[in-house]
């Protein structure tokens, strides 16, 4: 009954889409999943992993994981936020990710010309004048996109509650050439784990 509230409502937003169409965008993605059904035959598979690995990437639109690492169905976890950033819910989904599931080793990727870049925790600070509340959760706005990999990168590592954390690599993903460029470790980790306090 929700659902057909919800789908049925009247969009009263003056897009031009939206009046040219009558349809939401989430109407059009339903509409492809219908496509997609159509030919979706059940593959079969178990819940764990293929590669036992989990990835931890921002929520960019502009990064297709599964095209630009050559993922397939079924191969990963992929666990996206803004940022990309090693969070206590992606720490959730990872400990989770690694004890249920099987995955071993963990990836991120981060890329260049993130919208953390130009935030700042002022973001928080502005939210609270508006909306009378300060947010729990913290921006995680940077600077040095290096630098929060590497930080991402301590989270990992240093969490209790993960079983793998020996194969902890980070990546920045250029968004105008599609490669991949690693990033060192360092020794940054004090930094890291300051920022996160
Ligand atoms: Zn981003």
């Amino acid at each position: 009954m929700t659902i057909n509230v919800g789908f049925m409502s009247t969009s009263t937003h003056s897009s031009a889409d939206a009046v040219r169409t009558s349809s939401t965008v989430t109407d059009r993605l339903v509409e492809a999943n219908g496509r997609y059904a159509a030919d979706f035959t059940d593959p079969g598979m178990d819940a764990r992993p293929v590669l036992r690995v989990a990835v931890v990437a921002c929520m960019d639109a502009r990064l297709d994981l599964h095209a630009a690492l050559g993922l397939e169905l079924g191969d990963c976890h992929t666990i996206r936020n803004a940022g990309g950033v090693v969070t206590d819910d992606v720490i959730r989904s990872l400990t989770i990710s690694q004890r249920a599931l099987g995955t071993r080793s963990v990836m991120l990727v981060h890329h260049t010309g993130c919208g953390l870049e130009s935030l700042t925790e002022d973001f928080r600070h502005e939210l609270e004048d508006e909306v009378g509340q300060r947010p729990a959760w913290a921006v995680e706005a940077f600077r040095d996109v290096d630098q929060d990999v590497r930080q991402s990168m301590q989270r990992v590592r240093t969490s209790p509650f993960l079983l793998h954390s020996d194969d902890v690599r980070g990546f920045v993903f250029d968004v105008t050439t599609g490669l991949l460029r690693e990033i060192d470790p360092g020794t940054d980790s004090a930094e890291g784990r300051a920022d996160q306090a």
